[in-house]
């Protein structure tokens, strides 16, 4: 696989989407047949090596990377979602957010105790999302194997919060 400079395949948007954030963007990547294919080839290399049983992505970016990355891997994807979302019985987590509390949730069949877990994710900013979907995984009988982000904001530390596992990204930004 020959090596392309991801930073370039992502827009980055200033303000967006209040003042102060600098907006990753990568729906770029995803029209782009080469970028798109190294970001899944890079990934699923890296999840490989994991003895993975499933794929999990947090809505809505983790989607549209999780599945492609299952689907080469010869896995499932089990979305993880905003409450009210999921049309089955669902097992959920409290995580706090800036101002005050959110949800997610999963299927309550989404995992069987003891699979292997890959959480993929578009971005890691601080850490909030990915560290509730892992303890979501866990609380359902889980084992979070690898955390998976194309993105990585290493200002915000979100790689503190989640020192107890193992993290993949593929471009920081400061
Ligand atoms: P966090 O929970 O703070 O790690 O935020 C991660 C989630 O928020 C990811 O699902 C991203 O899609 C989204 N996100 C946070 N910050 C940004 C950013 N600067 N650009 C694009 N997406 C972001």
């Amino acid at each position: 696989m020959s090596k392309i400079d991801l930073k370039k395949e992502i827009r980055v948007i200033k303000d967006f989407p209040k003042k102060g954030v600098s907006f990753k963007d990568v729906t770029t990547i995803l029209k782009s047949p080469k970028a798109l294919k190294y970001t899944i080839d890079e990934m699923s290399d890296y999840i490989e090596d994991k003895k993975v049983d499933i794929i999990v992505g947090p809505e809505a970016r983790g989607f549209l990377f999780g599945v492609p990355i299952a689907t080469k891997l010869n896995l499932g994807f089990v979305p993880v979602r905003k409450p009210g979302k999921l049309p089955f019985q669902t097992h959920n987590v409290d995580y706090d957010l800036e101002y005050g509390t959110d949800k997610l949730e999963v299927h309550v069949d989404g995992i069987q105790k003891g699979q292997r877990i890959a959480v993929v994710d578009d971005l890691l900013a601080t850490g909030g999302t990915a560290l509730a979907t892992s303890r979501l995984m866990e609380k359902v009988g889980g084992e979070v194997a690898c955390l998976n982000f194309i993105i990585e904001l290493t200002e915000l530390e979100g790689r503190k919060k989640l020192n107890k596992y193992d993290i993949q990204s593929l471009v920081t930004y400061e």
